[in-house]
């Protein structure tokens, strides 16, 4: 019997966590390690995503469970946060899965949705029942949404949508996606538009969401473009609760947090193989471990990661008492995935040639890594986000 699993928890944070986020911790743990380690490599390499593990994912309430009310579990983010952690020592691709559903769908849908949007949508997708995913990307505009092409204009009591979204998470497995486009009015062009959310739903006419292929990265998570050609959804589809970029800007600001608990959960992953790689693997008559390079590795990981576990809770407790602001996210997302990467490269030449096989985790979450550097604001945007805060300066463009 291997060990069970223990997190890295050096400055003892477990004694600040309630009952209810250990109880969460804990069942979202043993689920990984039971349910996640010993198939994931086997997704990874088929580039499949393990559709198998959804029911179970709605089961233990981790979908949309930071929110209150049509079915979510109204937890609190640090349990959250948690659980992503967990999700994410399994593989990004579930984290993502997890992030996607509950930050960038439902959290949409239950801020600026419309109470029988609510109905219709929430406890179904709380329980997995539906499952949903958030289009913002455009092939011509990434870091820069507010340029995005994709249009609706009215017809009748329906809205007609035109235009690609790409780089979508869930998107050929979803039933609904959160589309993100300027709506255009009577007689208006692009640049009259304003942005607005809209749900499409799988099988409305127009729509296809054929999944994307030859990703190095998140190979275990489906990737889609979505496509509208002349995309007609009835008008009741549109959110109507929210105008321009503060739609999207909130939902990536959720999926943000969870990002910076999630990539913890990597690092400990990595870090964890590298010890246990260290202490077995001989050289010049002993384990590597008892080298000081090694250790000095093993040890800035260490500080690392409880630096990032700090940062995390701290975060979270102020996203639960209601006094984080966004700036804040931005660091904590571009720190964690900072260090959560260098631990997984550092990692991977820890354990030599072996380091490059699917028989250990490091450079599977390497390369998962690399993604989450990139998406939800790249690390060059959240630096941008700071420089403004700091300076009052705007360098984006
Ligand atoms: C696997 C995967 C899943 C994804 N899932 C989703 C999803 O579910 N929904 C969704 O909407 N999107 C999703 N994305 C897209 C992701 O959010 C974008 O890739 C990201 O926002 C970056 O956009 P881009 O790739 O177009 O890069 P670009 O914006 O073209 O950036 C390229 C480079 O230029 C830099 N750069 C850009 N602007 C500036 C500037 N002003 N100053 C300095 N440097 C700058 C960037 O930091 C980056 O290094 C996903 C991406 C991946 C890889």
């Amino acid at each position: 019997m291997p060990a069970k699993y223990e997190g890295l928890d050096f400055y003892n944070i477990d004694a600040h966590l309630t009952d209810e986020e250990r109880m969460v911790r804990d069942l979202v743990r043993q689920w990984v390690d039971d349910k996640v380690l010993p198939i994931i490599e086997k997704h990874n390499r088929a580039h499949t995503f393990p559709d198998e593990l959804i029911p179970e994912i709605g089961e233990m309430g981790l979908l949309g469970m930071n929110m209150e009310g049509y079915g979510c579990a109204g937890m609190s983010n640090v349990a959250y946060g948690l659980a992503c952690q967990e999700l994410e020592r399994g593989d990004s691709a579930i984290r993502s899965f997890v992030s996607v559903q509950g930050s960038l769908a439902m959290h949409p849908i239950h801020s600026f949705g419309s109470e029988e949007q609510k109905q219709k949508y929430l406890p179904k997708m709380a329980r997995a029942e539906l499952i949903g995913c958030f289009g913002l990307t455009e092939p011509d505009y990434g870091s820069n949404p507010g340029g995005m092409v994709t249009k609706a204009v009215e017809d009748g009591d329906h809205y007609v949508l035109n235009g690609a979204k790409m780089w979508i998470t869930n998107g050929t497995i979803a039933d609904l996606a959160i589309v993100w486009a300027k709506l255009i009015p009577q007689g208006g062009t692009l640049a009259d538009g304003v942005i607005r959310g809209f749900i499409v739903e799988k099988g409305d006419p127009g729509f296809s969401a054929p999944e994307m292929h030859g990703k190095h990265s998140l190979k275990a998570s489906v990737t889609s473009e979505l496509v509208f050609e002349d995309c007609r959804i009835p008008k009741d589809r549109i959110l109507p609760h929210v105008h321009g970029l503060r739609g999207p800007f909130s939902c990536l600001n959720n999926a943000r947090y969870g990002i910076s608990w999630g990539v913890l959960g990597a690092a400990q992953a990595c870090f964890h193989s590298a010890r246990d790689y260290a202490l077995t693997r001989i050289q010049f008559d002993k384990p590597i471990a008892s080298y000081q390079l090694v250790q000095n590795k093993l040890a800035w990981m260490l500080r690392e990661i409880t630096k990032g576990q700090l940062l995390a809770l701290h975060l979270g407790r102020m996203k639960d008492d209601g006094t984080m602001f966004h700036e804040q996210v931005s660091l904590a997302k571009m720190n964690n995935v900072d260090i959560a990467l260098d631990i997984a490269r550092i990692a991977r030449d820890m354990h030599g040639a072996n380091g490059i096989l699917d028989e250990y985790p490091v450079m599977r979450h390497m390369a998962n890594l690399e993604t989450v550097k990139t998406y939800e604001g790249t690390h060059d945007i959240h630096n941008l986000i700071l420089g403004r805060w700091i300076t009052g300066i705007q360098a984006f463009f």
